[in-house]
């Protein structure tokens, strides 16, 4: 792509670093700031530069929060032993869109997957296993996607804690292999949580 602009064209590479945005795409959404007025510009560059100074992860979960401890963990009324382990932000948010979940969560930051170089310790497993290992956990719900990556994390922080004397379940599969959590209409979503299944059943033949 040919730009009369160096400025454009500096504009549109760094706009078409993210997901989904190829250089047109990019270019469109340069050209219709210039359209705006330029606190437009100014605002979200702003809203931007604020979320990535300010962002943090919650100490307990590590959900994405404004304070130290996000607003499900300081949440008096969610049951703090049961714990629905996410792979990362939109899945919280898809669960908590389904009204159905009354537990609070733990956010992995990701899938264990070894193609793209993610090993186990890349992830806030340990944080989890630790949390149990202290009896601070009733239950624990497995709720990653079912792909080889989410099965192969949920089986590696399964045997961490499968000594542990808590209830290890897993959604129930009304979402088809190979979906992602966020992806899954709140209704399916809700009900795989209410119809979770043992965490053994899926792996084992009785
Ligand atoms: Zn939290």
């Amino acid at each position: 792509m040919e730009f009369s602009s160096k400025l454009i064209e500096k504009a549109v590479n760094e706009m078409s670093q993210l997901p989904g945005i190829g250089k047109r795409t990019a270019l469109r959404l340069v050209l219709h700031l210039l359209k705006q007025p330029k606190e437009q510009t100014t605002f979200l560059s702003q809203a931007l530069l604020n979320m990535r100074e300010d962002i943090k992860f919650c100490e307990n979960c590590y959900n994405i929060s404004d304070e130290k401890i996000c607003e499900i963990c300081i949440n008096s009324s969610r049951n703090q032993r049961t714990i629905c382990v996410v792979e990362d932000i939109r899945d919280v948010m898809a669960i908590e869109n389904t009204g159905q979940y009354k537990g609070i969560y733990h956010v992995l930051g990701g899938k264990i997957s070894p193609i793209e170089g993610v090993g186990p310790g890349q992830l806030n497993i340990t944080a989890l296993t630790e949390k149990v290992k202290l009896g601070k956990v009733d239950e624990i719900i497995f709720a990653l996607s079912s792909t080889m990556e989410g099965d192969t994390t949920n089986f590696y922080i399964y045997k961490q804690i499968s000594d542990s004397k808590i209830i290890i379940s897993t959604i129930a599969r009304g979402i088809s292999v190979g979906d992602e959590l966020e992806y899954a209409d709140e209704v399916t979503l809700g009900r795989s949580i209410l119809h979770r299944v043992p965490f053994e059943k899926t792996f084992k033949n009785n």
